[in-house]
Parts: structure tokens; sequence; C-alpha cells
């Protein structure tokens, strides 16, 4: 059985403990690999060596680290096939997603991130004739940068190719649950030449490999995502440490659905943003509200259009729905729709695993579900489930609505489906949100900030604002006379 190793000091080496964890592919709920059951130590090797590399990196030529930064991203994109099938066996998902979203996105991270950096530029502010005040832009040293199992390869990338693009050298922890990608990433760091120590990547548990690295004493900056009570914890560890941190954490994100939208591509974009990747990306609109006026013929084709969803194993062709990542987040997403149904809530489809044949029947599969009937206040619609399971409500007034859809602690993304321009920037002013999608859903320019407001999170990735991040501002003020 193949066994992925930690990336420390740029060779792919054993835990420290010698110990290791069942990986588990969740098509067919049987461990096929094995990951590092790293500890403490693996973490103090890999931070020696992050800050060993430190100021070879740091001092390289922004247009060198570039190069190295775009090769990576040419080798993702030449082996992209390899890696999507290992992120769709790794994680659940259909392999078109893998092909389609997540592996190009990981690429394309490297590429925004290794050409960015040479246009990233501080400012310089004169005081006339008297002195000149600039500001230096440095790399804030080694970077701790912890991913969830979601989105792999893309969220992973999308901390690292910032950090690395700034001069930051890197100790990373893929969520244990989907390692595979990281693991295959490693090798291809190698291949493209990255100095060793750069990037240092430990596999294992989140209590015990990350949490050594947020407390890590030469780790002055965390870039999170995940839960939004991991976040907690972790601010709880690195804040009276001073650390820098990024917390990229849940979502209950609202889709509000106007009566003079454009039907049918509301429609076919709500099926997406409402089951892709099981319903397992933070950015999902898992709370959908329907003007009222429309709410029963939207419900009857939504629900027609779910049942027809195929649900199948990741790599077999046209399946729709794959498997959600484990046993636990199965039992868990199970549990909030036995939750809904004590709540009052009518399950209109699904509502249960579904098994599959043959090899496949151990699968973690669940229908995709619906449910109506809750008030927008109940548990079920206020706390995050990231899976395949919607909630609709009618809704009469604008004020209702916005009064609805804030109502949750989280503060993530969001839908406004209207053609009514006016109503839709009034609208999306109104949302507690960090980002509003007009008639669209995850459309988005890598230039923007990304994040939530409220429980989910604080900082902002994406964009010249991670450079921001991953360096540090020093003010330098000169007096000419
Ligand atoms: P978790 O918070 O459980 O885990 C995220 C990462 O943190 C994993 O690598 C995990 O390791 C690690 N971790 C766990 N405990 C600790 C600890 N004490 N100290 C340091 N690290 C720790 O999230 P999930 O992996 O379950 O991901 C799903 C969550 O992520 C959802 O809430 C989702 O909304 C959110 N998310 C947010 C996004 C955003 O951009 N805002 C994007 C994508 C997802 P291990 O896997 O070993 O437990």
């Amino acid at each position: 059985m193949e066994k992925i190793k930690n990336y420390i000091n740029g060779e792919l080496v054993e835990p420290a403990g010698k110990t290791y964890i069942d990986n588990i592919d969740p098509s067919r709920g049987k461990v096929y690999s094995l990951i590092p059951d790293s500890d403490e130590r693996d973490v103090l090797e890999a931070t020696a060596a992050a800050k060993a590399a430190f100021k070879g990196w740091s001092n390289t030529p922004k247009e060198t680290r570039s190069r190295i930064l775009q090769k990576i991203s040419f080798l993702i994109e030449e082996n992209l096939e390899s890696l999507a099938i290992a992120e769709s066996i790794d994680n659940g998902k259909p392999l078109h997603l893998s092909r389609s979203v997540d592996i190009p996105r990981a690429a394309a991270n490297f590429n925004f991130y290794a050409t960015g950096i040479l246009h990233y530029a501080a400012p310089a502010h004169s005081m006339e004739d008297t002195a000149i005040n600039y500001t230096l832009r440095q790399p804030v040293g080694v970077a701790g940068c912890i991913s969830p199992w979601n989105l792999p390869l893309y969220l992973f990338t999308w901390k690292i190719a910032p950090a690395l693009a700034s001069g930051c050298t890197v100790v990373a922890k893929p969520s244990e649950v989907t390692p595979m990608t990281a693991y295959l990433l490693s090798q291809l760091c190698i291949k493209a030449g990255l100095p060793k120590g750069v990037l240092n990547i430990v596999h294992g548990l989140g209590p015990k490999v990350g949490n050594a690295i947020v407390s890590h004493k030469d780790i002055p900056l965390i870039s999170f995502t995940g839960g939004t009570k991991t976040g907690a914890h972790i601010a709880s560890v690195a804040a009276p440490m001073f650390k820098k941190l990024s917390l990229e954490l849940g979502g209950k994100n609202p889709n509000i659905i106007f009566a003079d939208c454009d039907y049918d591509k509301m429609l076919s974009t709500t099926m997406l943003s409402s089951f892709a990747n099981q319903g397992q990306i933070c950015l999902c609109g898992s709370r959908i509200f329907v003007e009222k006026s429309i709410y029963e013929k939207f419900k009857n084709d939504f629900v027609e259009k779910t049942k027809k969803l195929s649900i199948g194993a990741p790599l077999q062709d046209g399946t729709k729905i794959g498997a959600v990542v484990s046993k636990s987040h199965m039992e868990k997403i199970l549990s909030y729709v036995e939750l809904a149904q004590q709540e009052g809530g009518k399950v209109l489809c699904g509502g249960k695993r579904k098994v599959l044949d043959g090899e496949f029947a151990e699968g973690y599969y669940i229908e995709p579900t619906i449910i109506e009937g809750l008030k927008y206040d109940c548990r079920t619609n206020q706390e995050e489930i990231f899976g395949p399971v919607v909630t609709i409500m009618p809704f009469e007034k604008e004020e209702e609505v916005l009064m609805m859809a804030n109502s949750t602690i989280y503060g993530l993304a969001s839908t406004v489906w209207t053609q009514d321009i006016t109503k839709a920037h009034r609208v999306a002013n109104e949302i507690h949100a960090g980002i509003v999608w007009i008639n669209c859903w995850l459309l988005r320019d890598l230039r923007t900030p990304f994040g939530g407001v409220k429980s989910s999170g604080v900082g902002r990735e994406g964009g010249f604002e991670a450079f921001d991040f991953f360096t540090e501002p020093k003010n330098i003020c000169i007096k000419l006379k």
C-alpha cells in the first residue's frame, strides 16, 4: 500500500515516529494508502529547515522565484489528469470537477502569484522638500499554512503560492483527510527545482501537527482555512503570540431569488450552487430564499431536476454527485436531516444515504436533499451543514429576506437573482458577506480580495492583499535637509 511521505528540507521523508494513519477512499469506504502520523518533532524539523532557507529565498531575485513557481504551475498542468484522478479518489468528488475546477485552479494559483509578484510595489510619500517616506514590504519569515479537505490542492496552493512568491518560506499541513495531491505537489516541487527547505509539507492530524505549527515560536504568520471552531482555537493560541493571522472559516450562505430573475439561468446555476462537490464548498448557497410569487414553480422545478442528478462513483462518466469526504462527515450531514425533521421541516427529496452496487457499496453517498417548511432561525438554518442539503423558504418583502439572510453568525458569500439592476445593487449593499454574486455564482477574478465577515473569518487572501499579508510593511523616513 502506498505510503505518503512528508516533504522536509527538499526530501521526501518518513515521519519521526514511523507511524501512519489510514487514508480512506470515500467512494469505497476502504483504506487505500497511508499518511504519516507526524508529530511535533516533524514540525520542529520542518520549521528549522524553513528558517534556514529563509535568507536565501527572500533574497532570491523575484524573477527567479517567479520562474520556479511558474514551472510548478506548468508541471501541475502537465500532470492534470493524474492529479485530478488522485484528488477525486482522495476526496470523493466527481472527476469532471477535479479536472475542470480544482487542478486547473491550483495551476492558476501558482501562475497568478508568480507573475503578480513581478508587479507588486510599495508606495513612497514625499513631504515636499522636507523628507521622503517610503514603505518597504519585507517577507514575514516562515509562514504556517493549514488547509481543509473540500478543495484540497486548490486551497492548499492558494496559500502556498502567494507565500512563496512574497519570499516567505513555508511549513504547510494539508487536511489529513485528503493528503494525496499535496504529496504529489511535493514531488513536482522537487522536479521544478524549488530550493530545499523553502516549502515543507508535514502530514498528520490537526491537534498534533496543526497545533505544533500554530504554537511554534519561529512561525510568525498563520494562514488557515477550515471550520469556525478550529479557527477560534487557532486564534486563541496565535493571538497572545502576536502572530499575523488570516482565518477563512465556515459559511451559511443565502441564495436570494427574486421573481424578476432570468429563471432558467437562475435554476441551472442554483443546481450548482446547491450541490456542486456534494455541497462541500464553503461558498455553496445552502439557504435558498424565493419570492413567494414563484415559490411553488421553483420548488417543483428544483425538486424535479435534483431527483435526476446522477449519484455515482467519482471516476465514473456522468457522475454529478460523488461521495462525501468521510464516514463521520456523512453521519454529521444525515444527523442534520434528522434535526431538520424534528424542527418541523419536510424533506422534498433525498435525505438518505445512497447505497451503490458492488465495490462502492460501502462508500459515503448521500442523496441531494431539499427541505422546506423551516423557520429561518432554527438550527438547521443557522448552522453550517457542509453537505448536499439545502433549505428553501418563501419571502414577500425585500427587508424580510435581508433580515433572514443576515440572521446567522456567518458572512462568507451570497447570491442575488434579479433583473432589476437597482434592486440588485441595493440588496448587495445590505448583505453581510465578503462576496455577493449577482446573477452568477463562483465567478471571481483572482485579483479581488477574498474572505468573509463575522464568524466567517478575518483577514483577506487573494489579489495583492495576499502579498500584503505575507509581507510586513516597514516605513522609512529620510530627512532631506
Ligand atoms: P477543520 O477546521 O476541521 O480543519 C481544517 C484544517 O485544520 C485541517 O488541516 C485540520 O487538520 C486542521 N486542524 C484541526 N484542528 C487543528 C488545531 N487544533 N490546530 C491546527 N490545525 C488544526 O475544517 P475541515 O477540514 O473540516 O474543512 C471544512 C471547513 O472549512 C468548513 O467549515 C468550511 O466552511 C471551511 N472552509 C472555508 C473556506 C473559506 O474560504 N472561508 C473554504 C473552504 C472550507 P485535520 O484534517 O487533521 O483535522
